[in-house]
């Protein structure tokens, strides 16, 4: 089975599509007057920020950025590197950072901290996931799809080394890493 392959399914594409138009209203309510500019942190928010970019209905921007973690293989080492830059002057802009997933918060942290000195007016956080039992440093998510517990998930953007991000549905993987993470 295909399923068996890819992992057992947590959360399926028409829950996650439910879950993500509430977070377009949210955001829509909450940006209404504003100049939303959205960056997504690529690669593994691609799947997210595309759905989620339509289900704002305000005449945003999109920008990207590629960030990774030193240590590779999914899980971040504590060093965060900014591999390609935004091609938007965000100064005096409304930024809200999409990320797919946040664990330590170390790259939340590290990309907030980066981009505020380039003076926006604003710069928030939306996750489609948080894991909090895993975070290191203290940091706000704005706007979280779903809390999960200390699992690790591939699909919808989210990658084991470098695959099933294409898996249309969240998925836990049946590993355990060297880090016990997972299952
Ligand atoms: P943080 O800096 O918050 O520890 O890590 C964020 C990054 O770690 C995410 O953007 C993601 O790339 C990776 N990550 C953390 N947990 C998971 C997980 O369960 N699955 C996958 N595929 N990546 C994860």
């Amino acid at each position: 089975m295909m399923e068996r392959m890819f992992g057992r399914p947590i959360v399926t594409q028409e829950e996650m599509h439910t879950r993500i138009r509430e977070l377009g209203r949210q955001i829509t309510a909450d940006y209404a007057d504003k100049d939303l500019i959205l960056v997504g942190i690529l690669k593994g928010a691609y799947a997210f920020y595309a759905d989620l970019a339509r289900a704002i209905r305000l005449p945003l921007r999109v920008d990207f950025l590629i960030a990774a973690s030193y240590g590779g293989k999914g899980k971040s080492s504590g060093k965060v590197k900014m591999m390609t830059d935004l091609t938007e002057d965000i100064a005096g802009c409304d930024v809200l950072l999409v990320e797919d997933i946040v664990d330590s918060g170390l790259t939340v942290q590290y990309l907030t901290k980066q981009l505020s000195k380039r003076k926006p007016k604003s710069i928030k956080v939306c996750a489609l996931l948080s894991k909090p039992e895993r975070r290191k440093v203290n940091v706000t998510v704005h706007y979280v799809g779903y809390s999960i517990p200390n699992k690790y998930v591939v699909g919808y953007g989210l990658d084991y080394q470098q695959k099933y991000r294409n898996l249309p549905y969240l998925a836990v993987l049946d590993i355990v890493d060297d880090e016990g993470q997972g299952f």
